[in-house]
């Protein structure tokens, strides 16, 4: 066992606040990993407030982590120590239902074990994630980090924000000759407009913050819409063939649903506390529209997305922070002042323990 120092939640309505606990000492196919960035997700908010429903506490959220290799078991051959390494929003599934086969742990059916708040495979002990100093992983859900050393902290948003925008891009086969959709300029919003265009489709950011309009036009966007002003959103009408629906809110879907060509899909990827307000049955019916949903992405389609953002050289936009900050972004993320991604520098971890 070691000494791990992380910052938690110890209920829903308490701010974050140093913490330590014994991680496991390295298994045979475990990677101990020393965490140099964690990237800082909507949903880790929700889960600290137990806004998805009741999280067990001490909740130690972050499922964007970039670190580097301080420890392998003897049966590891994927890495080995001083490796710069990822670990995204699961450290475990089943591995052996139908969908744990086709590579697509998200949707293991015996349910994978996510970074935080979470129930081991086995042991069924609740997970703490990567508001932590160290994490030990089982190597099939680390991934490898090409980018450059000095990118480090810009890709660790990559591994939930950058897999759970590209993801439904790929699914839906978003490409060239497509005009395409993001509604949403936060995290995860911000790295669909970048990959969008990078996929070569012409991206379309639909905000409610006017003031990020020149952000989103440099990000990739081709055109942005105040999503509240009905004259520029009805401008739009049945001309998408894909939107990505990113908001942390609820809100409601019929003015977007109006914007899809006929057989055209809009993917909900925001997971809002309170429920939308359901769809016009007859904004779908009319045009044989689709509105889907979509989660994270597998481990090998996360190492294709890093590997997709190494070549065209995709990072996220960052904030770097302190630990002890994190209460303070918490609240700026829920003001939409963010561009576009918080990221706790780890090695403030050890000041924010000892002050
Ligand atoms: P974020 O950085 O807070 O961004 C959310 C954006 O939504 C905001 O920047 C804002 O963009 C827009 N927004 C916020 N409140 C709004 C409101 N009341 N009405 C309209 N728009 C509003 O959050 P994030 O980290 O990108 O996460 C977004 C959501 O995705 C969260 O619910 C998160 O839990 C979820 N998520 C889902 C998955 C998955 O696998 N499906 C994975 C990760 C995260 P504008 O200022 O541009 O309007
Ligand atoms: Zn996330």
């Amino acid at each position: 066992m070691t000494l791990t120092h992380a910052y938690a939640a110890q209920s829903a309505t308490t701010p974050l606040a140093p913490f330590s606990f014994e991680r496991r000492a390295p298994l045979q196919r475990d990677v101990a990993i020393d965490i140099l960035h964690c990237g800082v997700c909507h949903s880790d908010l929700h889960t600290a407030r137990s806004e998805w429903g009741p999280a067990k506490y001490p909740c130690v959220p972050g499922h964007e982590i970039v670190g580097r290799v301080r420890a392998i078991g003897n049966g590891v051959s994927k890495f080995k120590v001083g490796d710069i390494v990822g670990v995204g929003c699961m450290v475990d599934s089943c591995q052996h239902c139908a969908s744990c086969a086709e590579g697509l742990e998200q949707y293991c059916e015996n349910g994978f074990t996510g970074t935080y708040d979470s129930p081991e495979q086995i042991s069924r002990e609740n997970t703490l994630g990567g508001y932590s100093d160290h994490i030990v992983v089982h190597e099939k859900f680390v991934l490898r980090i090409s980018h450059a050393e000095s990118d480090l902290a810009a890709v660790a948003p990559l591994l939930c924000a950058g897999i759970t925008t590209y993801s439904p891009l790929r699914q839906w086969q978003v490409g060239p000759g497509q005009k395409v959709g993001i509604v949403g300029l936060g995290g995860l919003g911000h790295m669909g407009v970048k990959l969008a265009a990078a996929m070569g489709a012409q991206v379309v950011l639909f905000t409610t913050s006017p003031g990020k309009t020149a952000d989103a036009l440099r990000l990739g966007a081709k055109e942005v819409v105040v999503s509240k002003d009905p004259a520029q959103m009805a401008a739009h009408a049945n001309s998408f063939d894909f939107i990505l629906n990113t908001v942390a809110a609820s809100h409601d879907l019929d003015p977007f649903i109006a914007l899809l060509k006929r057989d055209g899909t809009m993917t909900l990827v925001g997971a809002p506390a309170t429920p939308h307000k359901s769809p016009n049955v007859f904004g779908l019916i009319l045009k044989r529209r689709r509105l889907a949903g979509s989660l994270i992405g597998g481990i090998a389609e996360t190492q294709e997305m890093l590997d997709f953002c190494a070549q065209h050289g995709i990072v996220s936009d960052i904030e770097v922070i302190a630990m002890e900050q994190i209460n303070e972004a918490y609240e700026r993320m829920l003001r939409s002042d963010v561009k576009y991604r918080f990221v706790v520098d780890m090695s403030t971890l050890g000041q924010a323990v000892a002050a």
